[in-house]
């Protein structure tokens, strides 16, 4: 797919822009420019065009108003110690992003032209992309079903737009996060749309986050849909317990039954643990073996994984059934080990071995 860009005739001033990027906040400001690039059944993609931010103009009975035929990625660009920038993993996003078309039966972009895509926007954009560590350029590819009509069946008309927006080092306030089990509510059952980045699973997802809010908590923990027992994940992000302590500990991961999101932090940290010289392990875990494992002691911390936040710690769960507490509120050693392993091979101070880094030519 050819790519045109138009630059914007409007853009932030310089100086209004670095006051921005300065205090970046989350999804707060969104950079000048976006892609956009429309596909038909009947003629496939057409052009890539990188055009100034705005609003999309669409008709109300556009299929995604209805049966919420929508995907997207969460993936984030980082500036390098040379000044030059780089995109964490970029073809792993657009891998994910053609099988969460797949599912949601919109169409399949090809992963060269995900990534060229998003390329264009951050290099037109570059100056947008924060330079301290932690802080990074987050950007959102999404797909939506935008054929016109009621009628229930797939879409076959599709509009794929990325958008982008300087982010804050979310580590920067992280206290431990409180956790709701939810027993009441899932997220995903086993040939639902759980391995999907698809926003429809997020709006399943609101009570329960709600309820956990009402706890007192600040997110719901997703248990297996048919026994409510299995550990899944956290929000929108992946769950790791560090069992027993210093170089010995074994870093456990629930696997990918089906249900959960494959997500790439998570799959990225199964391999800087071993970098690291811990063992890894990827299975199921029980809330009851939560619960035992955090009075014993076995598990000695607990955190959640996901390109938003990159590692945020858990501290309290709180369930119908009772609350349990790992550690004292603040991020364990080795919590902050991997963390700052993984955030030194995103900025590019520490090697990237796995070849995860994708340098944008600016
Ligand atoms: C996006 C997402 C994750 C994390 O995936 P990353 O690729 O690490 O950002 C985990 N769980 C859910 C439900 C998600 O939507």
């Amino acid at each position: 797919m050819k790519i045109n860009v138009k630059p914007s005739s409007n853009p932030v001033s310089p100086a209004d822009r670095e006051k921005m990027v300065a205090e970046p906040g989350f999804g707060k400001y969104f950079t000048d420019h976006m892609v956009t690039a429309e596909w038909n059944q009947s003629s496939g993609w057409s052009d890539v065009n990188v055009h100034a931010y705005g609003p999309i103009s669409l008709d109300p009975a556009a299929m995604v108003f209805h049966y919420g035929q929508e995907i997207f990625e969460g993936m984030k660009a980082y500036s390098q110690p040379d000044g030059s920038i780089a995109l964490f993993r970029p073809a792993a996003n657009g891998l994910r992003f053609a099988k969460s078309a797949a599912r949601i039966t919109l169409p399949e972009l090809p992963v060269d032209d995900f990534v060229n895509a998003v390329e264009a926007l951050v290099k037109i954009d570059a100056g947008w992309v924060p330079r301290k560590i932690g802080e990074s350029l987050y950007i959102r590819p999404f797909m939506i079903a935008t054929e016109v009509g009621l009628g229930v069946r797939p879409s076959n008309k599709a509009l794929f737009a990325v958008i982008a927006t300087p982010a804050a080092a979310y580590f920067n306030s992280a206290k431990a996060v409180t956790v709701w089990i939810s027993t009441e509510y899932v997220r995903a059952a086993l040939g639902g749309t759980g391995e999907a980045k698809c926003g429809g699973n997020y709006a399943a997802s609101l009570l329960a986050q709600q309820q956990a809010a009402q706890q007192g908590c600040d997110q719901v923990v997703w248990l297996d849909a048919k026994e409510r027992r299995w550990v899944e994940e956290m929000g929108g992000m992946n769950l790791y317990f560090v069992k027993g302590r210093g170089k010995d500990a074994t870093i456990f991961t629930p696997k990918l039954t089906g249900t959960l999101l494959p997500g790439i932090t998570r799959d990225s940290i199964l391999t800087v643990a071993q970098d690291l010289g811990y063992k890894v392990e990827e299975g199921m875990i029980s809330t009851d073996e939560w619960r035992d494992g955090v009075a014993s002691g076995e598990i000695s911390e607990i955190f959640a994984c996901g390109t938003a936040a990159v590692i945020a710690p858990v501290g309290t769960a709180k369930s119908a059934h009772g609350t349990w507490v790992t550690g004292d509120g603040n991020p364990g050693p080795i919590t902050m080990e991997i963390r700052n392993h993984l955030l030194g091979v995103q900025h590019g101070t520490i090697a990237d071995k796995h070849g995860w880094m994708k340098k944008v030519s600016l």
